[in-house]
């Protein structure tokens, strides 16, 4: 990819969609997966903080960003719940990468497919690490748009071959399993939790509701279970019975983030919960028997979304999958800006 300073390279909807299937959905799943995992493992370099949200009654609307002293990434992710009703999607998202070196941007692109992949390659390593060895099977409890990209990445990076599907609209339900077909998965569709969760290893939540739900109860989860919790990713909108919390170790990505929006705002700010990253450098354990539930309680923390900024800018090496963006004002005369305006004139005539 040739990077002339002041033309930024902008992967659109349509190239992010032919790029992913030039590559494969499951390799790129996986090549992101590996991209945060090498970023977790350097952690502490990372500028960090909990993304800025801007609330309202119906969403939300967040800025998150990062930096490895190299380079400097942001996204810019909505969250509406109710938008699907209306035929517009609950999350939508675009993001940059820029050079910390000269402040220029180096990459713009859309960011609601990416969102979607390096959503479910993290939850996929969380479950790699976490999950009972041998887990096969994954309740996956929410079947909107991340569904198909989370099963996919539970196949590919964790080893799962049977995916039980349960959404309270049993079109969401059929529209999983009819995506899913042809991938290799036996895909199990279910008419309640219940039953999905019924003989599962692994469950995921991704549901999308703005208020304090019970997706899973108490009753529901036995020993051995590990929990990906996705959908609890803001003030007030949660997934996990709190008596669940209370029995299970809890792993998060960055604890000031996920104590405000994460289902582990249920509890005291004392509680005690891991860090992730900290499972995957080896400094801590992660799962402590076969019998233990592990959750990770997943918002979405902006060293992801780097991650999958990162691995697009190296996939763009071996792909036009790209438009170049006149985006950066830069005279030849960097104190010329007035005059490139002027001479812009006589172009104009
Ligand atoms: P979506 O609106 O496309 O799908 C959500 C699905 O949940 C819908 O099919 C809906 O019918 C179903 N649902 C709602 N209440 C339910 C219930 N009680 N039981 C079963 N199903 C129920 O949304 P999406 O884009 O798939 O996102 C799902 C959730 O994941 C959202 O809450 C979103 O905010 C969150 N999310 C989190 C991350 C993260 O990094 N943690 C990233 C992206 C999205």
């Amino acid at each position: 990819m040739k990077n002339n300073l002041n033309l930024v390279p902008f992967v659109s909807v349509e190239n992010m969609m032919r790029l992913v299937l030039e590559i494969g959905v499951e390799t790129a799943l996986e090549e992101i997966s590996s991209y945060i995992e090498a970023d977790f493992c350097r952690w502490p370099l990372f500028d960090k903080t909990p993304r800025v949200a801007s609330h309202s009654y119906d969403g939300v609307i967040e800025l998150m960003p990062t930096s490895d002293g190299i380079d400097y990434g942001f996204k810019y992710v909505n969250g509406h719940p109710k938008n699907m009703k209306d035929g517009l999607q609950t999350v939508t998202a675009f993001g940059l990468l820029a050079s910390v070196d000269t402040g220029y941007p180096v990459l713009l692109s859309e960011m609601t497919i990416l969102t979607a992949l390096r959503t479910a390659a993290t939850s996929a390593l969380a479950t790699k690490y976490l999950a009972r060895k041998g887990a096969r099977t994954l309740a996956l409890i929410g079947n909107g748009a991340q569904s198909e990209f989370q099963a996919l990445a539970m196949k590919r990076i964790c080893g799962i071959d049977t995916v039980r599907l349960y959404d309270i609209d049993m079109d969401a339900t059929r529209k999983c399993a009819r995506n899913l077909e042809d991938t290799g998965l036996t895909v199990v569709p279910c008419t309640t939790p219940q039953m999905a969760i019924e003989g599962a290893d692994v469950v995921t939540t991704c549901t999308a509701d703005k208020q304090y739900a019970t997706i899973l109860t108490d009753n529901m989860v036995g020993p051995g279970l590990h929990i990906n919790g996705i959908g609890g990713d803001c003030p007030g909108k949660t997934e996990i019975h709190r008596d669940i919390l209370l029995r299970s170790d809890i792993f998060v990505e960055y604890p000031p983030q996920t104590r405000i929006e994460g289902d582990i705002q249920q509890l005291d700010d004392t509680h005690a919960v891991k860090e992730l990253w900290q499972v995957l450098t080896g400094e801590i354990e992660g799962r402590e028997n076969d019998r233990a539930i592990t959750l990770f309680d997943g918002v979405g923390f902006a060293i992801e979304d780097f991650s999958a900024l990162r691995w697009l800018r190296d996939a763009l090496e071996h792909s036009n999958q790209f438009e170049q963006l006149d985006m950066i004002a830069d005279p030849d005369d960097p104190r010329d800006l007035f005059g490139m305006v002027l001479r812009e004139k006589t172009r104009m005539a």
